[in-house]
C-alpha cells in the first residue's frame, strides 16, 4: 500500500465533519444570490460595498432571532431592502427578493474535490459524524441529494455550533476526546470551539467562507492537535 498508512492513526476514530464549505460548495451560492440583490436593489445612495454591509448586520439580526437558514435569508434581504430603500417592499418586489434566495434551494449539490471517496474510505476505519449547523430540513435534504449519507453512521443539525453544544454532542456520542476530531471550513464554527471543548480539529479553509464565519484559528490547548489541510483527500494521510 502507499506511504500514507505508516502515517495514520490506527482505526477507531471519531471524526465529526462538518458539510457546508467542506464536503460541498455552499457560500458561493449566497454570494451569486447576494450580488443579484445588490444590483436589484440599486441603490443611489449607497456603494454596494455598503449594501454589502448592512446585509451582514441585518443577518445578525436575524440569526440572533431565529437561526440559520434559507428563511433566515429570505427575511435578511427583505429586511435590508426596506431599510436602505425607506419603504416597505411591494408585492412584486416580495416575489422578485424571494427569487433569489429560491435559487439556492434548488441548486444541485456540487461536491468538493474527492469528497466522495474519501469518505469513504475513511467509513471503512473511523466513526464519521456529520456535524453542520441551520434548518435541519434543509441540511438533511443537502445530504441526501449528495449520495453521502451512507459514510456517515449519525448526523447531528445543530442550531449554533459553540463550545457547549461540541459538549453536549460529545456526550451523546459517547466520543472520547483524545480520539475525536472536528473537521471543518469554520474557525469560529469548527475549529475554536471544538478546542475549547477539549476535542482535536482539523482546518480545511475554503477560499470562499462566508464573513461571518471569519475568525482567527486559535492555538490548540496542550495535549491536544490542530491540523491544517489544503485539501480534503489530504485526510487520508493521517486516518
Ligand atoms: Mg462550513
Amino acid at each position: 500500500m502507499s506511504s500514507h498508512n505508516q502515517s495514520r492513526r490506527s482505526p477507531g476514530d471519531t471524526l465529526l465533519i462538518d458539510a457546508d464549505d467542506t464536503l460541498w460548495e455552499n457560500n458561493i451560492y449566497f454570494e451569486r444570490a447576494i450580488a443579484s440583490f445588490i444590483s436589484y436593489l440599486d441603490h443611489k445612495v449607497h456603494t454596494p460595498a455598503e449594501v454589502r454591509e448592512h446585509l451582514n448586520h441585518c443577518e445578525h439580526a436575524t440569526i440572533a432571532a431565529h437561526g440559520y437558514g434559507l428563511r433566515s435569508f429570505r427575511r435578511s434581504l427583505v429586511n435590508c431592502f426596506e431599510q436602505l430603500s425607506g419603504c416597505s417592499v411591494t408585492d412584486e418586489e416580495h416575489q422578485r427578493i424571494l427569487g433569489f434566495a429560491d435559487c439556492i434551494a434548488h441548486h444541485e449539490i456540487e461536491l468538493l474535490p474527492d469528497v466522495a471517496g474519501t469518505l469513504a474510505d475513511l467509513s471503512v476505519r473511523h466513526r464519521l459524524i456529520l456535524v453542520t449547523k441551520g434548518d435541519p430540513a434543509e441540511q438533511t435534504g443537502k445530504l441526501e441529494r449528495s449520495g453521502l449519507a451512507s459514510s456517515f453512521t449519525a448526523v447531528e443539525v445543530l442550531p449554533e455550533k459553540h463550545h457547549d453544544a461540541y459538549l453536549a454532542l460529545s456526550a451523546h456520542h459517547r466520543c472520547d476526546a483524545a480520539r475525536t476530531w472536528m473537521i471543518g471550513n469554520s474557525p469560529r464554527s469548527d475549529i475554536n470551539p471544538a478546542l475549547r471543548a477539549g476535542l482535536h480539529a482539523i482546518f480545511i479553509p475554503h477560499n470562499f467562507t462566508w464573513i461571518l464565519e471569519h475568525e482567527a484559528v486559535e492555538q490548540p490547548p496542550a495535549g491536544q492537535n490542530l491540523l491544517e489541510l489544503q485539501a480534503f483527500r489530504q485526510l487520508l494521510d493521517h486516518f
